[in-house]
């Protein structure tokens, strides 16, 4: 509160109560949290230009959202920005009136598109000054942009984002912007280009914002009750609540509606889990042995399941006769004679379309008093014949999009771990053993259709042992140990927690875990692989700098066939010069031959991990004099489609997972005895 205290909190001088919001305004909220790193000044920031918008336009509050998170709308709806730099180039081009050679030669000297963008856009003469943007016209063009499709699409989208540029920066048309000062500073154009690139780059996490909104929400509900300001325990509560139901239903469309109507605590009464919004799913922590899962687990019942190795889905599935009365309506993805069915990625992306034939066959294992469910399930690849589990490799050829049932080859068995939602009440309270119960009870298994995910309630060592190795003779990764009671057993969403521990057969010697990493970058191969790459620089990501950090080189584990889908995928996200959100080494020894938009993760697994000077990861965090952590004689697995950038392994974890190395361990403890 003493920060909030200290900032100003006047309105930006165009913006008259009930009108839509001046994008100008938003903008410059933006460039003053681009000037800090302090993360209580952020959300000040945040919360004070909130506070205003529920005072002023309280109805343009969603696309103020969803433009600071930058999204257009819900994951699931499956609308995305991310458009490539070439076409972001050529609508700059063509707005400002400057060459394309010209705005290439620039942006090779700045590096960032936004900046050349405010650059060209302030060196315009201008005529006439254009109609101010506003936040709901900026959100809608931005979403006629990303929904183009069909003949034509990159021409429709160029004209989209000169339509935007043109309008952009009404205020100071014609005035030089400095880009060399302020980061630019709150110019339209510059912000306009980072969201269409999906990437902001303030250091504004989405949890900073949910707590600004619930902060923001608080102080104007008491404000408007005649009440001062509210206490720190009014605060916390707003936003526990505003965390809570948002990790349960994950839709700023659903939830701020309600919020306005009713109030934010009375949120849990109006926005809780339904079927048709998919819940970002918890995840597993690793460890290195079963002796650790005993230690972490001390004394208290756990539960040993397969680590089916496929594709995380969420099924959801809302019967006819159902007597629910939802918030929003679910994509009517899969209809039967039954209900309507969806089924959702660990991505919250919609694979309906890939999975038409688990849709079709889900009416048969659903008992008949089961009216609405959420299942979290691992999909696997079924052999027919053998009658059993079929290797990850066999599920990566199934086609991703518009699959028709008759054409299915690979097959597919769901296997059931959780229940989250059953018949209108959501269970993720609930103690694990208890939901449990509710899943077996609620369906029927089908032989290579359907399962429950295998289990034993053992907490004696050798059987752990055994179950181990049973589940790697079936194909799996190996196992989830999970807590079966008390509410450390509730399902958390979003959350990897340490009350779900993966075991894989294949760290129990390693360093822990495989790591998910960004391709940022190739090298051209020697010999036989001279037309193609032949390595790869990888990074990690960083989420409170939101930067990419360079981690290693690889070369290792791509077969020839593999190298040339890679050279062809690769080749379409090409770009001139390093991101200015990549952190690498200078170096240049250590330039790769061509450099990539952050797109493509992959798995890839280490021998050990080193410090080194020619990489950057976590090199704030383990204090090794300016060199990062690099992975030892890394290979490739295999790509993650189901995960984005951002979702790859972080600069923590790597620190972490470099700290617990035997060897650092070692040295660290005997460090400390010393001193
Ligand atoms: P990885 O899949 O590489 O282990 P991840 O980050 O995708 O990493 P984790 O939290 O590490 O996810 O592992 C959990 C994943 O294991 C789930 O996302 C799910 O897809 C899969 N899985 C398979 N069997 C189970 C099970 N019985 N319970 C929970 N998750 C399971």
């Amino acid at each position: 509160q003493s920060t909030l205290k200290s900032m100003t909190n006047d309105p930006y001088p165009d913006w008259r109560p009930g009108e839509p919001i001046p994008y100008a305004a938003l903008c410059t909220t933006f460039a003053k949290i681009e000037m800090t790193t302090k993360r209580l000044e952020i959300l000040a920031h945040c919360s004070l230009f909130l506070r205003q918008v529920l005072r002023l336009t309280p109805a343009n509050l969603l696309p103020t959202i969803l433009l600071m998170t930058n999204k257009l709308a819900a994951d699931y709806s499956g609308v995305e920005l991310g458009i490539g730099e070439s076409l972001i180039m050529k609508a700059v081009s063509q707005s400002t009136g400057r060459s394309l050679a010209h705005i290439k030669a620039d942006q090779n000297e700045v590096g960032d598109i936004g900046l050349v963008a405010a650059k060209s856009r302030s060196k315009q003469p201008t005529m006439f000054k254009p109609k101010a943007l506003t936040v709901p016209g900026v959100h809608k063009g931005l979403m006629d942009i990303a929904t183009t499709e069909g003949q034509g699409a990159q021409g429709r989208k160029v004209d989209g984002i000169k339509k935007l540029l043109s309008a952009a920066d009404a205020h100071t048309a014609g005035k030089a912007v400095d880009i060399t000062k302020d980061k630019g500073g709150p110019s339209e154009a510059k912000f306009i280009v980072r969201t269409l690139e999906g990437k902001l780059r303030l250091g504004l996490a989405e949890r900073t914002v949910l707590v600004a909104l619930a902060q923001a929400m608080m102080f104007h509900e008491m404000s408007a009750k005649g009440s001062k300001i509210p206490s720190t325990a009014d605060l916390a509560k707003a936003e526990s609540t505003l965390k809570s139901v948002y990790s349960e239903l994950p839709s700023y469309e659903v939830i701020i509606p309600a919020m306005l109507k009713h109030g934010i605590l009375s949120l849990p009464d109006n926005c809780r889990l339904q079927p048709g919004v998919p819940l970002k799913p918890m995840l597993a922590k690793p460890t290195k042995s079963i002796t650790e899962v005993l230690d972490r687990f001390d004394g208290k019942d756990f539960t040993c399941e397969y680590k089916y190795d496929g594709e995380r889905a969420q099924i959801h599935f809302v019967a006819h006769d159902s007597p629910l009365d939802l918030v929003t309506a679910p994509p009517s993805a899969g209809k039967s004679d039954k209900g309507v069915s969806n089924i959702f990625s660990r991505n919250s992306e919609d694979l309906s379309k890939k999975y038409p034939d688990i849709l079709a066959k889900l009416p048969d294992w659903v008992k008949d008093g089961t009216k609405s469910f959420v299942l979290d399930c691992e999909t696997v690849a079924w052999d027919m014949v053998e009658r059993k589990v079929l290797p990850f490799q066999q599920l990566m050829t199934r086609k991703r999009k518009d699959v028709k049932v008759e054409d299915v080859k690979v097959k597919v068995c769901v296997f059931a771990f959780d229940i989250l939602y059953l018949n209108g009440e959501a269970l993720v309270n609930k103690p694990f053993r208890n939901r449990r119960e509710l899943l077996h009870e609620a369906f029927v298994p089908v032989e290579g259709e359907f399962a429950f995910a295998k289990y034993s309630n053992t907490n004696e060592l050798e059987e752990i042992q055994t179950l181990l190795e049973e589940s790697i003779k079936a194909s799996c990764e190996g196992l989830m140990v999970k807590m079966l009671d008390g509410p450390e057993s509730s399902y958390e969403p979003s959350k990897r927690s340490q009350n779900w521990l993966k075991v894989k057969k294949d760290y129990l010697s390693g360093v822990g875990d495989s790591l998910d990493l960004v391709v940022l970058g190739a090298y051209y191969g020697k010999g036989k692989r001279t037309n193609w790459f032949g390595a790869f620089l990888l990074a990690c990501y960083n989420p409170s700098t939101q930067n990419f950090e360079t981690v290693c080189n690889i070369g290792t584990g791509f077969s020839e066939a593999i190298l040339e889908t890679l050279h062809t995928q690769l080749s379409t996200i090409k770009i001139d010069r390093p991101k200015p959100f990549y952190t690498h080494s200078s170096g240049n020894k250590d330039q790769p031959d061509v450099w990539f938009e952050p797109k493509y993760v992959w798995e890839v697994k280490t021998a050990d991990l080193t410090l080194s000077p020619r990489y950057k990861a976590a090199a704030d965090e383990v204090a090794g004099g300016g060199k990062g952590v690099s992975l030892r004689f890394p290979r490739f697995i295999r790509g993650r489609d189901d995960k984005k950038p951002e979702q790859a392994s972080t600069s923590r974890m790597i620190a972490e997972m470099y700290q617990r190395q035997d060897s650092v361990a070692k040295i660290l403890s005997q460090f400390r005895s010393y001193h």
